[in-house]
């Protein structure tokens, strides 16, 4: 698989939409918080991934 948040190919992950994120980016995402420098950072990667999606529709 490879992984839309750190754009390298994964052995393992999960896939949501059509968007596929390995494990440690899975894990990163949910650990983050707002206080977090990289929140702003997965915000606007989730909101291309949202905009695309409905391109697509
Ligand atoms: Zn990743």
């Amino acid at each position: 698989m490879f992984c839309s948040f750190c754009n390298q190919n994964k052995s393992e992950g999960v896939s949501f939409l059509n968007v596929e994120l390995c494990n440690s980016c899975m894990e990163e995402i949910t650990n983050i918080t707002v206080e977090d420098d990289k929140y702003h950072y997965y915000i606007d990667i989730i909101k291309n991934i949202f905009k695309k999606c409905q391109l697509d529709n």
